[in-house]
C-alpha cells in the first residue's frame, strides 16, 4: 500500500543514477510520493500577456507574446552577452539578454519564431528589457497541447545545467500521477469532506500540478492546505489532550474574596474582557485538572489586575500563589501595586529579589513554609532552593517570554504533592492564529480591550532634522507637568557603542534641558543603580528618562505622557509597539514620536508607517509576521508550522481557525479516534507515526 508511493525515482524514464542523485541532493526528490507532494509554487497562465507598451519597472514577473525579429553577440570573452529583440502584436519592442549558456540559448532562440516569453522586466534608457527570460516557442507548445495554466516549479541553477528545469519537473511529475489513483487513501472522514466542500485526496493531488481551471487550482490548494492545518492542529490538540488527563490540580471552586474584592475594593470595573478572562481561569482551576493558561494582553489592557484575582483564588482555597516578573524593577511595580490590595483583603505579600537582604530572606523563607505568607511576588529568586512553600497552588509569570523551559519546569516542582497551575502573561501580542499554533499546548486568553477613556496614542514619524520642533513639543508636554521618555537603540553587536551613543543623548539632553531632571537607566547599571534612578523618575524627582529598551517590558508611570524613539528604524515592530505601551497609560492624550533619518529600508518604513496608523497590537503583529516571517517568533521552532508544505501561517489564519475546530469537535466526539467513520485518520497518524518523518503530511 505504501509501496508505490516509496518507490525510487530512478524507476522514472529518463530518470539515471546521475539525475537522481542531483534531485536528492538538490531538492531532497527521492520518491514518487516526494514527487507529487513537490508542489509547484505558482501556475503560468496562457491566457494572460502584458502588451509591452504596458509594461512597468515595478511589475514582479510578467509574460509577453511575440516574434523574435533580431540577435545579436554583443562584446568578447567574459563580458560577450547574447542581445534579442522581440516585437509584439502592437509592434513594441523588448529586449531579451543573457549573459550564460551563450552557445545553448543562441541555437534556441530563433529568429522569426513566436514565442512566449516570461520575466521580470527592468527599464534601461527609457526601454525595456528581460534578463534571462523563461523562453517557450508557441507553435511546439501547442502542438504538446499543454493546459492553460501550466506549473512552474522551484528548481536551481546545477539542475537547470543538466536540464532538469521547471518543465522537466513537470514532466517527471505528469508520468507518476495518472498511476497514483488505486494508491491514494482518503486522509479526511467523508463527514469534513462534505461540510468544507472538499476535493478528493487524488483528485486535489493531480489537480494542484495540472489544474483545468484557476478555480480548480483554488480548490486543490484549499483542500491540501485544510489537510495540512487539520492534521497540525489534531497533533497539537491531543499533545494538549494528553497531558491534561496526566496532571491533576487543586480544585479552587469558590472563591468569595474574589466577590468581595470586585465589589468593595476595586477602583474601577472590569473590562468585558476581563471579566471574560476571569472566568475562564476559575473554570479552568475548578476542574481538577492543571491550568495551564497564556493571558495574552496588549500593554494597558490591565493583566495585573486578573493577575491578582487569580491569586486571590488560590487563598480562598488554602493554597499560596507566586507571581514571577523578568526583571527587578517590574516585580517592584507588581509588589507596590498589589500590596495595597493584598492589604485590604487581610492577605499577606511579600517581595523577593536578587537584593532582598540575608535576614529578611531568611524571615520570608520561614513565613512560606508555615503558610503565613500568602503571596509572593519577585524576580529568578523566586526558583532558588530555598525557597520552599507550604502549598503553592498557583504561579503566575509576567512576560513568559523572558523565561526558558527550564524555569517553569523548576516553578512546578516548588509543589511536590500537586503541580500549581500556571498562569502565563505575555504583552507580546501573538496573532491568533499562530497563538492557536505555537501555544497549541496552552489554552488561550486574550485581552482584547483596553479600559475605557483611554485615548488612542497620536504617533508620529519625524526626520533628523524636525529635531528641535520635537523638542520644543516636549518641553511644552513637561510644563504643563508631564513626563517623557527617550529611548535609544540598542546595538547588540557592539554594547559599547550603544551606551556611547546612549550617554552622547544624555549630554545633550542636560544641555537642550537645562530646566528639567533627567535620569538614565541602561543595561550596564546594577540592579540597585537601576532601580534608583527608575525609582527618581517614577516619583517624578526627574522629568525625563533617557534609556535603552530596558524600560520595555511593564514600566507603568501613567504620568508620562510622551515617548521619543530615536533611530526608530533600527527596531523591530513588536519592540517598537511594547515601547510605545509605556505610555498612554493615563487620561491624558499621549505622545510617540519615531525619530529617524532619512536612509529608510522598504520594510523600515512600513514598519514606521504601521506604526503612525494603528495602536492595535494584534494588526501590528500580524503585519510583523508577515514582514518576518514565523520564524522569528517565540516558539514557532517547536510548534511545527515551519514544516507546512503548503498552507502559509502569516496568509491561512482563517482557515487554520477552521481546522483546529474540526479537529476539536472530531476529538470530542471521539477522543481515542477509533470509530469507522475516523478510520482515515488513524490510518493517517499510523502511516506518518511508521514514516517517522519530521513532516507531518508527507505520504508514506
Ligand atoms: P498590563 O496589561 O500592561 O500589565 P496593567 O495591569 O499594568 O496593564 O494596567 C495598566 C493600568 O490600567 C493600571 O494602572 C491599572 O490599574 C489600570 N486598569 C486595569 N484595568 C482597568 C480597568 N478595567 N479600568 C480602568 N483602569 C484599569
Ligand atoms: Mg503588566
Amino acid at each position: 500500500m505504501a509501496g508505490f508511493f516509496s518507490y525510487p525515482i530512478e524507476l522514472l524514464r529518463g530518470v539515471g543514477a546521475a539525475r537522481a542523485k542531483l534531485l536528492q541532493t538538490e531538492l531532497r526528490l527521492f520518491t514518487y510520493g516526494d514527487l507529487v507532494q513537490y508542489y509547484p509554487f505558482r501556475h503560468l497562465d496562457r491566457t494572460q500577456y502584458y502588451a509591452i507598451a504596458d509594461l512597468t519597472d515595478d511589475l514582479p514577473h510578467v509574460q509577453v507574446r511575440g516574434i523574435i525579429r533580431r540577435k545579436q553577440l554583443i562584446g568578447e570573452g567574459r563580458a560577450q552577452r547574447l542581445s534579442a529583440v522581440l516585437v509584439d502584436a502592437a509592434g513594441s519592442e523588448l529586449e531579451l539578454v543573457w549573459f550564460k549558456g551563450l552557445k545553448w540559448v543562441e541555437r534556441q532562440v530563433r529568429i522569426d519564431v513566436e514565442y512566449i516569453v516570461f520575466g521580470k522586466p527592468s527599464e534601461f534608457n527609457g526601454r525595456f528589457n528581460i534578463v534571462h527570460p523563461e523562453l517557450e516557442d508557441v507553435a511546439a507548445q501547442k502542438a504538446s497541447g499543454t493546459a492553460a495554466l501550466q506549473p512552474v516549479y522551484n528548481t536551481t541553477e546545477k539542475l537547470k545545467n543538466h536540464h532538469l528545469d521547471s518543465k522537466a519537473i513537470a514532466r517527471l511529475i505528469a508520468e507518476v500521477l495518472p498511476q497514483i489513483g488505486p494508491h491514494v487513501h482518503e486522509t479526511l472522514p467523508a463527514a469534513i469532506l462534505e461540510r468544507y466542500a472538499l476535493l478528493p485526496r487524488s483528485l486535489a493531488l493531480a489537480q494542484i500540478h495540472f489544474p483545468p481551471s484557476a478555480d480548480a487550482l483554488q480548490r486543490a490548494r484549499f483542500r491540501l492546505k485544510f489537510e495540512e492545518l487539520f492534521y497540525l492542529q489534531l497533533k497539537l490538540l491531543r499533545q494538549r489532550g494528553l497531558r491534561k488527563v496526566e496532571l491533576a490540580g487543586q480544585i479552587f471552586q469558590k472563591v468569595p474574596s474574589v466577590g468581595e474584592f470586585y465589589h468593595h475594593h476595586l477602583p474601577f470595573d472590569l473590562t468585558g474582557a476581563q471579566k471574560r478572562v476571569v472566568k475562564e481561569i476559575h473554570r479552568d482551576m475548578s476542574t481538577g485538572r492543571q491550568m495551564n493558561r497564556l493571558l495574552q494582553g496588549d500593554v494597558g489592557s490591565g493583566k495585573t489586575i486578573v493577575a491578582f484575582l487569580t491569586m486571590l483564588m488560590a487563598a480562598d482555597n488554602g493554597a499560596q500563589a507566586c507571581l514571577m516578573a523578568p526583571t527587578e524593577i517590574l516585580a517592584d511595580q507588581h509588589f507596590t501595586g498589589l500590596e495595597p490590595y493584598a492589604r485590604r483583603m487581610n492577605r499577606r505579600i511579600a517581595k523577593l529579589t536578587g537584593s532582598t537582604r540575608p535576614a529578611a530572606r531568611r524571615e520570608l523563607h520561614a513565613a512560606l513554609r508555615s503558610g503565613e505568607l500568602d503571596f509572593l511576588v519577585g524576580t529568578h529568586a523566586l526558583l532558588e532552593d530555598g525557597v520552599q512553600f507550604k502549598n503553592l497552588g498557583l504561579t503566575i509569570m509576567d512576560e513568559q517570554h523572558r523565561f526558558g523551559v527550564q524555569q517553569r519546569a523548576k516553578l512546578w516542582q516548588k509543589n511536590p504533592d500537586v503541580i500549581p497551575h500556571v498562569l502565563v502573561m505575555t504583552a507580546t501580542p501573538i496573532p491568533r492564529t499562530l497563538a492557536m499554533t505555537v501555544y497549541g499546548d496552552l489554552d488561550v486568553s486574550i485581552i482584547d480591550e483596553l479600559p475605557a477613556g483611554r485615548k488612542p496614542i497620536a504617533t508620529v514619524h519625524r526626520y533628523e532634522e524636525k529635531r528641535s520642533q520635537v523638542y520644543q513639543f516636549l518641553r511644552e508636554e513637561i510644563r504643563k507637568g508631564r513626563q517623557a521618555y527617550i529611548v535609544y537603540p540598542l546595538i547588540e553587536e557592539n554594547e559599547q557603542l550603544a551606551l556611547k551613543s546612549l550617554t552622547e543623548g544624555y549630554a545633550q539632553v542636560q544641555a537642550v534641558f537645562p530646566e528639567f531632571g533627567v535620569s538614565m537607566v541602561h543595561g550596564q547599571l546594577s540592579a540597585f543603580e537601576k532601580d534608583e534612578e527608575m525609582q527618581r523618575f517614577i516619583s517624578g524627582k526627574t522629568q525625563i528618562l533617557v534609556a535603552t529598551t530596558v524600560i520595555e517590558v511593564g514600566v507603568n508611570v501613567p504620568n508620562a505622557t510622551m515617548m521619543i524613539i530615536e533611530n526608530a528604524e533600527r527596531f523591530g515592530l513588536s519592540q517598537l509597539h511594547q515601547l510605545r505601551g509605556r505610555v498612554g497609560r493615563g487620561g491624558e492624550q499621549s505622545y510617540c514620536v519615531l525619530l529617524t533619518g532619512y536612509k529608510l529600508s522598504k520594510d523600515g518604513r512600513t514598519r514606521l508607517e504601521t506604526m503612525v496608523r494603528t495602536t492595535d497590537g494584534f494588526e501590528i503583529a500580524d503585519v510583523d509576521l508577515k514582514l518576518r516571517g514565523p520564524g522569528d517568533l517565540t516558539g514557532t521552532q517547536q510548534s511545527g508550522v515551519l514544516d507546512l508544505m503548503i498552507a502559509d501561517i502569516a496568509k491561512d489564519g482563517q482557515l487554520m481557525a477552521e481546522a483546529r475546530g474540526a479537529a476539536q469537535e472530531i476529538l470530542e466526539a471521539d477522543p481515542e479516534l477509533v470509530s469507522a467513520e475516523n478510520e482515515p485518520i488513524q490510518r493517517q497518524i499510523e502511516a506518518q507515526r511508521r514514516s517517522g518523518s519530521l513532516n507531518w503530511s508527507r505520504i508514506s
